[in-house]
């Protein structure tokens, strides 16, 4: 049994390995193809070759990195590397869910430390080369440092409330797991944009002028407040652009990058500006919350059902069933499923993204927002030609050409 079930997570690490590989080759050759005629003025020759540069580098070094992390997990899984580490955290404490948390903690720091040159090579070598990158090695670490005490407290706080209703009542662990993490997600999602971001980025209100009076024409006649609409700092890291719409019910608000200011027209802002609307007025973050919700629950009965198989604890070179062993086999094990609920996420992303472009388009701007994302595209050398498999499996957006086509 222990040696059947070995030879399923190792197949299935192998074949999502594999399937990525397949997806990240046939998109670059894709990536290669004549563009067709709607997306020929977006790029020079010159600035097209340093597209198809950019992108390759960054494909090479994506696939690099994979197959780094991929041999290091068929290394702890080949060599018991879980239940060594088992074994070592488990004379610190008798307390059980102390155990889970030093046996996490442990994995979560041991693998940060292991993906800072990484890091550090993409952010101050490949998007240094091609003059993306803002970050300085001060606010490198800093970031870091902050992301790790997020982590020790929001992690592991929710990490120590899934065990403790665990060890509460092994039968009805999955609704109680349930019931608390959708409601710790219902309240991160409202306080995200005042709890976390300001963590690391400035949010300022619009201010005064030209492109605020154009804004406020066009928010008050879809009844969207003005004070629900943010600039941040995102030049502190990147000169890339970017927009975006978050929140729930009082606590919604859109959040427009300095440099998309810097870019773009007031024009294009402003149509920008209406496909968030859009996604506001579609309900989209609601319904991606509750889109999740039956994945979620189906997820923590599947966990509670596998949490004390002895089985699975010893392909991962432990002896009998404990928390942490037992959720990283069955979250490989669960790989399949949870490829197919990023796949449906995704489809429905996308839908989100044309009824949010549609939006736009029905105020009139239509055309404003084709050539807003067109010099988004071009200011961050984005791949105008990605395959249409690796769209499908990927994208939370449609790709350039499909906005393009169904907005025009
Ligand atoms: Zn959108």
């Amino acid at each position: 049994m222990v040696a059947t079930l070995f030879i399923i997570i190792i197949s299935i690490l192998v074949i999502e390995f594999g399937f990525d590989r397949f997806l990240s080759v046939i998109n670059i050759k894709h990536s290669q193809k004549q563009l067709p005629e709607v997306l020929s003025g977006i790029y020079d020759k010159d600035k097209y070759a340093r597209q198809q540069d950019y992108f390759t580098t960054n494909a090479r070094f994506g696939m690099l990195n994979g197959t780094f992390s991929f041999v290091l997990v068929l290394i702890m899984y080949s060599f018991g590397g879980f239940g060594w580490l088992d074994r070592m955290v488990q004379p610190w404490t008798d307390n059980s869910i102390l155990q889970s948390l030093y046996f996490f903690g442990i994995l979560f720091i041991i693998n940060d430390i292991i993906s800072i040159p990484f890091d550090w090579y993409h952010t101050f070598v490949i998007e240094e080369k091609f003059e993306f990158n803002k970050v300085t090695p001060v606010l490198f670490f800093t970031d870091r440092l902050k992301s790790w005490g997020l982590g020790i407290i929001i992690g592991g706080g929710i990490l120590s409330l899934i065990m403790w209703l665990y060890s509460l009542t092994p039968t009805y662990f999955w609704l109680l797991a349930f019931g608390a993490t959708t409601t710790f997600s219902l309240i991160m999602s409202m306080f995200y944009s005042e709890l976390i971001v300001p963590l690391f980025n400035k949010q300022t209100p619009l201010p005064e002028g030209e492109l605020r009076n154009a804004i406020e024409k066009f928010a008050s006649g879809v009844d969207f407040k003005l004070k629900n609409i943010f600039v941040i700092d995102g030049s502190k890291r990147s000169t890339k652009a970017n927009a975006y719409f978050s929140g729930l019910g009082p606590k919604k608000r859109i959040v427009l990058y300095d440099t998309l200011m810097e870019q773009m027209t007031t024009e294009e802002i402003v149509a920008v500006l209406a496909h968030e609307i859009g996604h506001y007025k579609h309900k989209h973050v609601l319904k991606n919350y509750v889109f999740s919700l039956p994945f979620s629950l189906l997820l923590f009965y599947l966990l509670g059902w596998m949490l004390n198989s002895d089985v699975l604890a010893q392909v991962l070179g432990g002896e009998k069933a404990v928390f942490h062993l037992n959720a990283i086999a069955f979250f490989t094990l669960y790989t399949p499923i949870s490829t197919l609920l990023d796949l449906s996420g995704n489809i429905l992303s996308r839908k989100h993204e044309y009824q949010a472009d549609a939006f736009a388009k029905k105020y009139g701007y239509g055309t404003q927002l084709v050539s807003g994302l067109k010099k988004l595209s071009a200011k961050s050398l984005s791949n105008l030609m990605p395959h249409p498999l690796y769209v499908f499996f990927n994208y939370s957006h449609p790709t350039l050409y499909q906005r393009i086509t169904k907005i025009l």
